[in-house]
């Protein structure tokens, strides 16, 4: 058997240009604001890649960039001032901050309103009861993946490994809003291997290239790798041994090519929201 590829970058394409449609119709182009501090290459090529997608929608994309050695209090008064602005519909903070500066209290300055990185308390907290609200891109990423392939999600059995409050947590928040039946797994759980094996669905949020094999997948299971790693050899894979586990799932992500793509999608989504 071989899986069906969930194939990210063609879907993440369709989805921007339904939403260049949309922005074209809304009585003016929404506007990104994304603070960036002490940039650094992988955070700039970020920052290139948002402004790009936002050009080629037709979104507005504002930069603020500090410099690194910025007081929290100038940090927390650029993130006020751009939730005031009524010319500006949505807002990133670029993370991490450097050290010294409180990602916490720069975050509660964010208008929840315009917080389309879903990172404030009360997105979380909306997120959480099951409420509308600006939701996180990465994990909304993986459901959009999930529903535009019909994975059936309600009553099967999901893990999610990882449980940081951007990607695990709250993929696992959407998951058991759709009716699975939900496992999250982390550092301190003892025999990740056979509670892998337990899923339909299986999520790999880690960070950790290689950690889930094809010996913890259950045949015909379906894979979402949200990892993005460097190897020794320079090149990007995910938390998936990719090669091994393609043979014996019924559906996965590739990395690069999967989950990436459609974090942007994600975000344009959530700021044509917001504008609205
Ligand atoms: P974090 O480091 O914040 O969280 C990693 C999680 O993995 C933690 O919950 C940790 O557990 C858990 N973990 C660590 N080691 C193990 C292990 N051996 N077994 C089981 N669980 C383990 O990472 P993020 O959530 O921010 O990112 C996860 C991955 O997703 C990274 O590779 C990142 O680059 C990628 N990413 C991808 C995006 C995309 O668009 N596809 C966007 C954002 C991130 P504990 O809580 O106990 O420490």
């Amino acid at each position: 058997m071989s899986a069906i590829i969930l194939d990210g970058r063609s879907v993440a394409k369709a989805i921007r240009s339904a939403l260049r449609a949309e922005i074209a119709a809304l009585p003016r182009p929404p506007h990104l604001a994304v603070v960036q501090v002490a940039g650094d290459a992988a955070s700039d090529r970020y920052v290139r890649s948002i402004r790009s997608m936002c050009e080629e929608v037709g979104a507005v994309f504002v930069s603020r960039a500090l410099p690194g050695d910025i007081a929290q209090a100038a940090l927390e008064a650029t993130l006020a001032a751009l939730s005031a602005d009524a010319s500006i519909d949505g807002i990133i903070l670029q993370l991490p901050l450097p050290v010294g500066l409180h990602a916490d209290a720069a975050i509660a300055q964010i208008d929840p309103h315009k917080d389309v990185d879903g990172v404030t308390p009360q997105s979380a907290g909306l997120l959480m009861l099951g409420q509308p609200g600006l939701r996180p891109n990465t994990p909304a990423g993986g459901m959009a993946l999930l529903k535009h392939y019909t994975i059936p999600i309600a009553g099967r059995r999901a893990v999610v490994v990882g449980r940081s409050p951007i990607v695990g947590r709250p993929m696992a928040l959407l998951l058991l809003h759709e009716h699975a039946t939900v496992t999250i797994a982390h550092s301190r759980t003892p025999n990740l291997a056979a509670i892998v094996r337990e899923a339909e669905i299986v999520i790999a949020a880690v960070g950790k290239p290689g950690l889930i094999t094809a010996d913890m997948i259950q045949p015909g299971a379906t894979v979402i790798d949200f990892g993005i790693n460097v190897a020794a050899s320079g090149t990007i894979v995910g938390d998936v041994d990719y090669a091994g586990v393609v043979a014996i799932a019924g559906a996965i992500t590739p990395v690069p090519g999967g989950t990436g793509p459609m974090t942007n999608a994600m975000l344009l989504q959530n700021l044509i929201e917001a504008a609205k």
